[in-house]
Order: C-alpha cells, then sequence, then structure tokens
C-alpha cells in the first residue's frame, strides 16, 4: 500500500481542489482519499510518497489519436494537392496511409506511448488508417501497449475505399483485436470505420453490428471539415448525423470523433442520441476544419472526450486549445472554464470511451494518476489551480504518473525506457515512410 501525499489533490475536475489531502493506493485502485494528517494516522506502515511541491490529479485520457501519425510529423506535402478530395486520394491515402508497415507501427506506437505517458497521459484511444499493414497489424500494437503498460484501446479504420478484400479484412481485424483481449486488461478494442463517404451503408451497418455483438463501442469520423456533410446530402439528401440516425448507429454506443461542422439538427440529435463525442482544438486548426460547437453540446448535455488526433500530443497543449479556441470564437472569456476542459481531458474521456471507473480519484475507481510541479511564480489557491494548470504547465512539468497502480514515470523518466534510442528508431522508420521504401 502506499500513501500519496501531495500539495494539492484534485481528485476529480468536478470538484474543488484539496490543500493537504492526498490518496492511498492499494493494489491497481485508490483505496481512501482524506486529509494527510488522517491518512498518516490510519495508515502509519504504509509507504509514503511525500510531494509537497506537485499537485495529483487523474491521469490524462487521449479520446483519439493515431499513434503512426508521428511518422508524418513534418513530412514535405509541397507537391501535395491543396483541394480536399485530391488530397486524399492523390496523396495522403497512397503515400502515408496505404505505405505504412508493421515494422514502422510499431516503432511509431512505442515511442508515442512513451512520450504520452511522460505527459501525464494513462488512457487513449487510438485509430489505426493502414490497410496494407493487416492482418495482425493490431495484435502487434496490443503487444506493445500491454509491455508499455498503458490503458489503450486500439482499432483499425476500416474503409471500402481499397477495395473488398482489404473492407473484409479492417473488419476482421477489429474483430480479432477485440476478441484477443482480456475484458479486465488494460487493453481492449472498439469497432471502427472511416466515414460516410469511403464505406456503403450495409458496410456501416455490418460493423455496427460486429460491435454490438461484442459489447464494444463503434467509432467513426464525423464532419471533421465541411467536406462529409455537403457529401452526404449530396448522395442521402440529409447530412452525415441525420444519416447515422436513420442508420440506427446514432446512440449511446456510437463515439463520433471530431463534429466540427455540424447543423442545428445534426447538434440536437448528437444530444438527444447521447452519441459519445471528441473535440480535437488543434488537429481542427491544423486542417482549416473550423472550430467544434462543443460548448453548445456540452449545454445540451452531450458526453465529450479530449483528443490530439496524434498531431500535437502533449495534453497541456491540447487543454489550452479548448481552453482558448471557444473563447475567441464565441468572443466570451467566460466560455469553456477550465474545469470543463479538465473534464474532458480526464473523466470526459472516460466517459467517451466506455472506461469504468477511470478519469477521476475516488475510493474503487483505477489508480490511474500523475504528480505535476506546483511551483508557480504566483500563490496557487483552489481558485485559480485548474487555470493555472492549464495554463502554465507542460509535459516537463510531470514528475510520476501511475497507471492501475503501477509507477510509469518516476522523477521525469519513463521507466525502463531509453527514449533517445526510441525516437532514433522511430525517425529511422519515418524515413523509410517518407522516402517510400
Ligand atoms: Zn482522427
Amino acid at each position: 500500500m502506499t500513501l500519496i501525499l501531495p500539495g494539492w489533490l484534485v481528485a476529480a475536475a468536478d470538484q474543488p481542489p484539496r490543500a493537504g489531502w492526498g490518496v492511498r493506493v492499494s493494489g491497481s485502485v485508490i483505496d481512501r482519499v482524506g486529509s494527510h494528517t488522517e491518512l498518516r494516522a490510519e495508515f502509519p506502515d504504509d509507504e509514503v510518497v511525500d510531494a509537497p511541491a506537485s499537485i495529483l490529479l487523474p491521469g490524462f485520457v487521449n479520446a483519439h489519436v493515431h499513434l503512426y501519425g508521428t511518422l508524418a510529423h513534418g513530412i514535405p506535402v509541397d507537391d501535395a494537392p491543396s483541394d480536399f478530395w485530391s488530397f486524399l486520394e492523390d496523396y495522403w491515402w497512397p503515400k502515408v496511409e496505404d505505405a505504412l508497415d508493421v515494422e514502422m507501427i510499431e516503432a511509431a506506437t512505442d515511442y508515442v506511448c512513451a512520450e504520452m505517458l511522460r505527459s501525464g497521459i494513462t488512457s487513449f484511444y487510438d485509430i489505426l488508417e493502414a490497410p496494407n499493414a493487416i492482418p495482425d497489424a493490431l495484435l502487434a500494437q496490443k503487444a506493445v501497449v500491454e509491455r508499455r503498460g498503458m490503458r489503450g484501446l486500439l482499432s483499425f479504420e476500416a474503409t471500402e475505399r481499397a477495395g473488398e478484400r482489404i473492407a473484409r479484412q479492417g473488419l476482421g481485424e477489429n474483430a480479432a483485436l477485440i476478441d484477443a483481449c482480456d475484458p479486465g486488461g488494460l487493453v481492449g478494442g472498439l469497432m471502427c470505420w472511416h466515414t460516410t463517404f469511403t464505406c456503403s451503408d450495409a458496410f456501416i451497418t455490418e460493423a455496427f453490428g460486429l460491435a454490438a455483438d461484442r459489447g464494444v463501442l463503434s467509432h467513426a469520423h464525423v464532419n471533421e471539415g465541411i467536406h462529409e456533410g455537403l457529401w452526404c446530402v449530396e448522395n442521402n439528401g440529409h447530412r452525415t448525423v441525420e444519416h447515422y440516425d436513420q442508420l440506427g448507429v446514432a446512440g449511446p454506443d456510437f463515439l463520433a470523433s471530431q463534429c466540427v461542422q455540424l447543423s442545428e439538427r445534426e447538434r440536437e440529435l448528437l444530444a438527444m442520441r447521447d452519441v459519445k463525442i471528441t473535440h480535437m482544438p488543434l488537429a481542427n486548426c491544423e486542417v482549416g476544419g473550423g472550430i467544434a460547437p462543443i460548448p453548445e453540446l456540452i449545454d445540451a448535455g452531450a458526453t465529450v472526450g479530449l483528443g490530439s488526433d496524434g498531431y500535437i500530443n502533449d495534453f497541456f497543449s491540447v487543454m489550452r486549445g479548448a481552453f482558448l479556441i471557444h473563447k475567441a470564437r464565441l468572443q466570451d472569456p467566460g466560455a469553456m472554464p477550465a474545469d470543463r476542459v479538465l473534464h474532458m481531458a480526464t473523466r470526459g474521456g472516460a466517459e467517451a470511451l466506455g472506461l469504468e471507473r477511470v478519469g477521476a480519484l475516488h475510493p474503487g475507481w483505477s489508480a490511474d494518476l500523475q504528480l505535476v510541479d506546483s511551483t508557480f511564480p504566483t500563490p496557487l489557491t483552489s481558485h485559480n489551480l485548474f487555470e493555472q494548470l492549464l495554463l502554465w504547465r507542460d509535459h516537463h512539468h510531470v514528475s510520476d504518473v501511475m497507471v492501475a497502480g503501477t509507477w510509469r514515470v518516476r522523477s521525469g523518466e519513463v521507466l525502463d525506457t531509453d527514449m533517445a534510442r526510441l525516437r532514433a528508431r522511430t525517425n529511422e522508420q519515418a524515413r523509410r515512410l517518407w522516402s517510400g521504401s
């Protein structure tokens, strides 16, 4: 048993921070939450982690990442077409996604998992888009994530764009991974397909049925920019979320990522049907997709998690994006307060992914947690702590990270890991990808 006694405890984003409080970890879960004095008196024989200059808070949940995406950071796009459809068809699909192999995916998975742990992320959901790396790419990823000791949900983005054989293999890849995962283990799977413009209604309905049979969520990217909604109107006579509603997919077992360009009706449907949503403020900026109406969706009762989309994976940066972008869009400094952002980054993400007892430090909940340096140049108070944390901390302020009761980062070092070696290996694989060899 371990007592973790920080300067400040943030047990959950919907509770005020408490000075002089800590937690007791027993096995893989939080056993008790209380003041230092109470915990020390009650458990005098426990090992004690004293951290007076730290904030203890739940580990972050990166609710949408593409681990392979790191290999494309900085890839030359000078020759790529600027039109959305040609960019996908003539550049991104053939030159990046179709060129990925298992060796590249394993290197990126290992490096990004270590990097995410280092920045306080303890859980994530990954979407792999690599039609020529299946079958078994997900099983290879699973082995890497298990070695890292992270809580990871993995999926392959099945699509019909590359032909019938790859389409069938894509669904099979997800089903095989889900079936191979221990229900009580750290690694699990989701069913996933690309979009309405690369998958037929029959294919989507079949995938959704396979997920329902296995009791897991289904995932798709939805309206990342203006294109999918317009495509749907042209081909189906109504917009994307309306189409998913008609197919019987729009419900609490559907995770819709992005949700940037939405009509009023689509917003209503997402909230009314309890569709789970992930928000990726920085990646939305990168692709010029727009700004998702997240405050409005949350006000309407939607469950929203935060994701990096594999772009900038430092969650402090992602949180800052979510904190600031809606203030500018709505011309309202009160929009998207810090506690709401921290909720999306922790419990909101866990709820969106269907992770139970993850994302807050309550008794009986998973001991997924992090310690962050609390030495600021201005006084820390229960009223300003969330903002101080969001605005003026970065991954290098995270000193220690625990997943399911096991320390994975101590004193800023990812345990048993040579980051320079992982980085060099990933760099070598990125060179292979870029050169098409
Ligand atoms: Zn994505």
